[in-house]
């Protein structure tokens, strides 16, 4: 595989569709477990990507990450924004002197940006939030590259995780985050910030092996 600039805003443009065909159902679940706004935030988020699209185009891979982080940080309100500011400059981090990337990159970069939430937002896995999703793609992506599986396979496999991980956010007890404030600590609903992190994994995982 190899992804320019402009495959990772094509990329983004179909994260951008999904979540707008979402909208009720993420709301929901933030209703549920939280203040109701992630899908609010997120979708903010994707929309003024997409007016920057031709831009964003145009960037070297670093730049490209550098401008998502500053945007997402700017138009995405809530922990969400600082989030996933932190997970694309540190994705811009690994990503230096690079013109596109392949499978050893995004290991890197999927590495890093889980580093990146982990570290700002205080969390581990098992703490029901938009980290499960991604940890759990970044385990079974590298156990799939260690035993030396196929490109096919090792996308198949960090998509797999991202899935698992969000479905595993059902059962746990939030520990970071609004959630931690119900009564129930969100346990028998879904993780708002999981789901919305599988949809862009999934998405990902999808775009490249299309
Ligand atoms: P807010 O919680 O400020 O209203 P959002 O609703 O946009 O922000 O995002 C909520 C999501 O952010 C949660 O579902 C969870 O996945 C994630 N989240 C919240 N706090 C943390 C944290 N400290 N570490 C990791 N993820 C977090
Ligand atoms: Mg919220």
């Amino acid at each position: 595989m190899k992804m320019t600039s402009k495959d990772y805003v094509a990329y983004l443009k179909i994260v951008a569709k999904k979540l707008e065909e979402n909208k009720d159902y993420i709301t929901e679940l933030d209703a549920a477990t939280g203040d109701g706004d992630h899908w609010a935030n997120m979708n903010m988020g994707f929309v003024k990507l997409m007016e920057l699209s031709p831009e964003l185009e145009t960037l070297a891979i670093p730049d490209l990450f550098k401008k998502i982080a500053m945007t997402m940080m700017s138009v995405i309100g809530g922990s969400a924004g600082v989030l996933y500011g932190s997970a694309y400059m540190k994705a811009a981090a690994v990503s230096q002197g690079a013109e596109s990337i392949d499978l050893d990159l995004l290991a890197k970069i999927v590495q890093a940006q889980l580093d990146g939430i982990m570290s700002r937002g205080k969390a581990q896995p098992g703490f029901k939030t938009m980290v499960d999703s991604l940890y759990q793609a970044q385990q079974r992506m590298e156990e799939a590259m260690k035993a030396g599986k196929s490109e096919k396979e090792v996308l198949t496999a960090m998509k797999e995780g991202a899935v698992a991980g969000m479905e595993a956010t059902a059962n746990m007890e939030a520990m970071r985050g609004r959630a931690c404030y119900q009564a129930d600590k969100g346990v028998g609903h879904l993780d708002p910030g999981a789901v919305t992190m599988c949809y862009q994994l999934e998405t990902l995982a999808d775009f490249l092996l299309q």
